[in-house]
């Protein structure tokens, strides 16, 4: 279904979506004018800039306070005490613009699924089964070693993804490119969000205050400031970031961050393991379908 017209397209789209969860809202949207004036000051009482963040200054947000980063050549530090504090506080502000946001486009969209408020999540990706390498070993360059805080799940490239809750997308990039081999292992890497991230999405879900980061991805169809609804299609599974190595099979690296306290600081975005409520998502989606 083809929805030319965003205005008129509305009811339509109501309907659509009702009538296939699992389709893609933004597929619909995307047909329409919608990209190239979102934030217009007519519908909204503040600029796209107060919305959408450079992709450095949110994955520095993102990041946990003792958390270096590798930018393709050398390991960034670990943030200082007044970074962290000063994050939470930007953070914190922001949060509150994207619930604005969320709202306000909730309101004309008039879905009764954008007033979900419960905590459920759909999973991110059909499968039956996921495994927990939550916590696992990683090696890194320059024989670094890190914990893998994320829950990997494997399935086939292509394979769409779907926003677990409904949120705004607050990063969002598929412009990825790099070179994996046996002897550099990986190099000449530019775009993404990161360099071992490779393409992915951000998707802070407002019902709870909690994020989510999607890496490797093949496609990406979301871009920050889109507000997403439980289910829509936000990309597909790759291998972009550290996962184009031949020995490592596609898969959606979802790692899952709520506040709370680290390095003695409250309100820091802490690692969670998403495993759990997967495993719980998993089984009552396939329990509904039987
Ligand atoms: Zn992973």
């Amino acid at each position: 279904m083809k929805l030319r017209n965003f205005t008129i397209g509305l009811g339509l789209l109501a309907a659509f979506y009702s009538a296939d969860k699992g389709k893609n809202l933004i597929d619909g949207i995307k047909q329409s004018n919608f990209y190239s004036a979102p934030f217009s000051p007519l519908s909204f009482p503040y600029k796209k800039e107060t919305v959408v963040l450079p992709i450095p200054e949110v994955m520095s947000l993102y990041t946990s306070c003792d958390q270096k980063t590798y930018n393709g050549k050398a390991f960034v530090p670990a943030k200082s005490t007044d970074e962290i504090l000063n994050g939470v506080k930007r953070r914190r502000a922001l949060e509150n613009i994207w619930r604005m946001h969320f709202n306000e486009k909730a309101a004309k969209l008039n879905l009764e699924s954008y007033t979900d408020i419960t905590t459920s999540w759909t999973s991110p990706v059909n499968v039956s089964w996921v495994t927990n390498n939550y916590n696992g070993l990683r090696a890194r360059a320059r024989g670094r070693v890190e914990l893998h805080r994320a829950t990997d799940i494997f399935t086939k490239t292509g394979s769409k993804i779907y926003a677990p809750v409904n949120g705004v997308i607050v990063a969002s990039s598929g412009n990825w490119t790099g070179s994996w081999t046996r002897r550099k292992g990986l190099h000449d890497v530019s775009g993404g969000l990161g360099a071992i991230t490779g393409n992915g999405a951000i998707l802070f879900g407002i019902n709870n205050t909690i994020y989510f980061l999607m890496a490797h991805l093949k496609d990406v169809y979301v871009r920050a400031g889109d507000v997403v609804l439980k289910g829509d299609v936000i990309g597909t599974v790759g291998k972009t970031g550290n996962a184009m190595s031949p020995r490592v099979p596609g898969h959606l690296h979802l790692a899952y961050k709520k506040p709370g306290t680290e390095c003695g600081i409250e309100g820091v975005l802490v690692s969670e393991n998403p495993y759990p409520k997967l495993k719980e998502t998993i089984a009552s989606q396939l329990a509904q379908k039987n």
